[in-house]
C-alpha cells in the first residue's frame, strides 16, 4: 500500500525550548517499494517514521496511507488502521517473560483475530520467519537474531500492507544483519509488502533500499534511486 506525506512537520516544545524535529517534508512510498531512510542521530529520522503511523501527531500536513487520510480518522478507526501497520524496532520491544507463542498471540487478541484461528496463524507465522521449532521458548531464551524474527512474526500477525522498521539491524551483528535483511526482502517480494526502514547504516540501505532519502536537521536533503545515489563496492 502507498504512503503520501503531504508538508508533514514535527516541532517540539521543551521548556519554553523549541525543537523542529522535521521540518515541512513531503514524501512517496509506492506499493511493494522498500524505502530507506539514512541519517545520524538526531536527524530526524524516527520521528518521520513515527509519524506514518501517528504515533505521533504531526504539527502540520497530511499523513496518507493507500485511501485513507490518517489525520482526519477518529481514535477508534486509527486504531483499527494501525492494525494495519506493521511496526519493529531495534531493541526487539518482545514481553521477555512470555513465550514465542505467547507474544505473538497477544497482538492477535488484542486486534479480536478470531479465537478458533490463532494457533494455526501462529504456526503458519513461525513457519514464515523460521522459527517452527521455538514456539514455546520463552523470548529471553533466544538470540537477537531470533528475537527479531519474532518482532516480524509479530509484526505481520494481522497481515499489514506496510511495514516500519526503526533501526531494525542496529543491534545485531553483521551475519544476522544479513539474515534479518533477506528475510525482509523476501517478505517484501512474497507479500508485497510496502516497507520503509530508518537506519544509521549505510550496508543496510546498499543492502536492501530500492529507493533512499537522506536526512540531516529534520529534513530529507537528498533522495533518490539507492544505485544512483549510492554506487555499490
Ligand atoms: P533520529 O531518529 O534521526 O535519531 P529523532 O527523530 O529521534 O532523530 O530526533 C530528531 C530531533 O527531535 C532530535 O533533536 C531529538 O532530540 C528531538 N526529539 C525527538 N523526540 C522528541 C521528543 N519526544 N521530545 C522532544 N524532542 C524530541
Ligand atoms: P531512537 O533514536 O533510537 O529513536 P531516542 O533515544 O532518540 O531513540 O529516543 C527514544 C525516545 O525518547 C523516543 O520516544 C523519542 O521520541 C524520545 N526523545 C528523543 N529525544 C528526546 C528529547 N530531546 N526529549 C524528550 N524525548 C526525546
Amino acid at each position: 500500500m502507498s504512503i503520501q506525506l503531504d508538508n508533514v512537520s514535527k516541532t517540539y516544545y521543551l521548556k519554553g525550548r523549541t525543537v523542529e524535529a522535521l521540518k515541512p517534508t513531503s514524501l512517496s512510498v509506492q506499493t511493494g517499494e522498500i524505502y530507506g531512510l539514512i541519517g545520524y542521530s538526531g536527524a530526524g529520522k524516527s520521528t518521520l517514521l513515527r509519524l506514518i503511523n501517528l504515533l505521533e501527531q504531526p504539527s502540520s500536513g497530511t499523513v496518507t496511507v493507500g485511501d485513507d487520510n490518517l489525520t482526519e480518522m477518529s481514535a477508534k478507526d486509527l486504531r483499527i488502521r494501525r492494525q494495519k501497520i506493521g511496526m519493529i524496532f531495534q531493541q526487539f520491544n518482545l514481553i521477555e517473560s512470555k513465550t514465542v507463542y505467547e507474544n505473538i498471540e497477544f497482538v492477535l487478541k488484542a486486534s479480536k483475530y478470531d479465537k478458533k484461528d490463532v494457533p494455526a496463524r501462529i504456526e503458519e507465522l513461525l513457519n514464515l520467519v523460521g522459527l517452527n521449532d521455538k514456539s514455546n521458548i520463552s523470548a529471553s531464551n533466544l538470540s537477537g537474531g531470533q528475537k527479531q524474527r519474532v518482532g516480524i512474526a509479530r509484526a505481520l500477525a494481522n497481515n499489514p500492507d506496510i511495514l516500519l522498521c526503526d533501526e531494525a539491524t542496529s543491534a545485531l551483528d553483521p551475519d544476522t544483519t544479513k539474515s534479518i535483511l533477506n528475510l525482509l526482502k523476501s517478505i517484501n517480494k512474497s507479500l508485497g509488502l510496502t516497507i520503509v526502514i530508518i537506519t544509521h547504516e549505510m550496508e543496510v540501505i546498499k543492502e536492501i533500499a530500492d529507493r533512499v532519502g537522506v536526512m540531516s536537521a529534520g529534513e530529507i536533503v537528498e533522495s533518490g534511486e539507492t544505485y544512483e545515489l549510492f554506487s555499490h563496492p
